[in-house]
């Protein structure tokens, strides 16, 4: 599925919900989370409508791989210097509240108000 119309990061991709972004490319979407954990908190998401980590496979390596990849360079940008977290949840028991596979990465200076 390329797009669910009742998905909210769908809704972002498509620009019909306003976000804080700070990088798009052909296959991702970057921006802040609008609830962050850390004084830097973004999430990055694939374009296309992936429901979670569950529903990945084979085809979507590069896709992980560039979102891994990319989260280093986002971080440098945003003036990240000590050190960052990723946190991928995964379904009801992981926690995952919006069901659009999505990368969360936090840095910034400690204390945070989370994680
Ligand atoms: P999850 O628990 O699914 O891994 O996390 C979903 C994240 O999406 C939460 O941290 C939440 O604050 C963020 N979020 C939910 N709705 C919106 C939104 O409309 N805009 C932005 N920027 N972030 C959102
Ligand atoms: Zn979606």
């Amino acid at each position: 599925m390329s797009a669910d119309p009742n998905c909210i990061f769908c809704k972002i991709v498509a620009g019909q919900i306003p976000a804080k972004k700070v990088h798009e490319d052909e296959q991702v979407l970057a921006f802040h989370d609008i609830q962050p954990w850390a004084p830097v908190h973004i999430l990055i998401v694939p374009k296309r409508h992936i429901a979670s980590m569950v529903d990945v496979g084979a085809e979507h390596q590069a896709l992980l791989g560039h979102m891994m990849v990319l989260s280093g360079k986002l971080m440098k940008d945003l003036g990240v210097r000590n050190g960052y977290r990723h946190v991928v949840n995964t379904g009801s028991d992981g926690r995952q509240e919006v069901p659009h596979l999505h990368m969360h990465v936090m840095g910034g200076p400690r204390p945070w108000s989370k994680g």
